[in-house]
């Protein structure tokens, strides 16, 4: 008889999982950690929001929706990011989770052998997705600032890129593109005849630009060819109910929605209904509580380590002191409790290490200090 391992497929093997696995493991072993390792609010979901989902819940509104998800929300999302980037946006489909979102655009996008770019640091699950589809993840070093290099990105363009996959701002360095890098990736993607998708899962989490000024953000306000991918998980603290959405392109979008109907069929349908009133909640206290935060952790830290100041997200990634390997701090800093992730789980580089700092300040002062007495 077969062994069950000799069943499982190249594709599913091919995802190595290992780095942060070996993290939640150790995690479980902790009483009460200094949790820096989970990337989720630390807010509850908009009291508006729960009764919008409870009522829409008994009022039997927990069958299949169409595919695309909800009119009312689709609506409301296509003209509020249309005013937002001063063009329509294009179609909108309500997906499962910006992962939903990214899944699809990559099935529709990569055929085997074709190329992504993004930057290094990247948010792990591109990598995988890409190596689902049979694509090549091309990560481009941002170190040591996590800027983007337009001159680095541009040697790594082939005849197989199909998009540069752009995260700003960006888990795990927090970072922020400049309006001249937002410029810079833009002409590459028209130069090279990429598309470029955007995920702006963190958008309502910007510290130093004001949105409100009109200041560029989105890369869509620029360049049509731009696939926009944001969600309720990090804006609204909703990382459960599995909400994103995708905007760009009708052609793609189209091709998005057909696998939608055969994979995830649709977001779940009672919170769609209650995301038309979550997305009327001023998510401003949020953004100053997180902004605050940052600023404690980002002045905490920078008194023992080398350290770039995030722009959004509620991420920082420091390097590891020298003279000790990043896995061997991170092993020293969970055995005192405090749990944060070796850097090399979204890197090539085996340097740095991820906090998240979505948590009380309380814990966020005591954990600092922990990490800052390793050094
Ligand atoms: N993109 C980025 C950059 C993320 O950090 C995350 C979640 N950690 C996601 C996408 C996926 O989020 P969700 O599926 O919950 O919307």
């Amino acid at each position: 008889m077969r062994d069950i391992s000799d069943f499982i497929s190249s594709r599913a093997l091919a995802v190595d999982a290992s780095g942060i696995r070996k993290v939640f493991d150790l995690a479980a072993k902790l009483k009460d950690p200094i949790n820096f390792s989970i990337g989720l609010p630390d807010f509850d979901v908009p009291e508006i929001a729960k009764q919008a989902a409870i009522e829409a819940i008994e009022s039997g509104q927990n069958r299949y929706t169409v595919t695309q998800g909800i009119a009312p929300l689709r609506e409301k999302l296509r003209a509020g990011l249309s005013s937002e980037i001063g063009r329509d946006v294009g179609d909108v489909l309500i997906t499962s989770g910006v992962s939903g979102g990214l899944l699809l655009a990559i099935l529709s996008l990569i055929n085997p052998g074709d190329e992504g770019i993004f930057l290094d640091p990247y948010f792990v699950m591109y990598r995988h997705l890409m190596t689902l589809a049979g694509g090549k993840s091309v990560a481009v070093d941002s170190y040591p600032d996590f800027r983007f290099y337009k001159d680095r990105v541009e040697r790594a363009i082939t005849s197989r890129t199909k998009f540069l996959l752009l995260n700003s701002p960006n888990n795990p360095s927090g970072a922020v593109m400049s309006e001249q890098e937002i410029r810079d990736a833009v002409e590459l993607a028209k130069k090279h005849d990429l598309l470029l998708i955007s995920d702006e899962i963190y958008e309502p989490f910007l510290y130093d630009v004001d949105r409100a000024a009109g200041g560029l953000y989105s890369p869509a306000s620029l360049y049509e060819r731009t696939l926009i991918l944001r969600g309720f998980s990090k804006s609204h603290a909703m990382t459960g109910w599995r909400l994103g959405y995708a905007a760009g392109p009708a052609e793609l979008i189209n091709q998005m929605t057909k696998l939608q109907q055969y994979t995830f069929v649709c977001a779940p349908s009672a919170f769609q209904v209650a995301a038309v009133k979550g997305m009327d909640v001023d998510m401003q206290p949020a953004r100053d509580a997180y902004r605050r935060k940052r600023d404690i952790v980002f002045g905490l830290l920078s008194k023992r380590f080398e350290v770039v100041k995030p722009g959004g997200a509620f991420y920082i990634f420091p390097k590891a002191p020298s003279g000790m390997s990043p896995t061997d701090f991170c092993t020293r800093a969970i055995e005192k409790n405090v749990l944060i992730i070796p850097g090399t789980v979204f890197s090539e580089r085996d340097t740095h290490f991820r906090i998240s700092y979505a948590t009380t300040d309380e814990k966020l002062v005591q954990g600092c200090e922990i990490l800052n007495s390793l050094v």
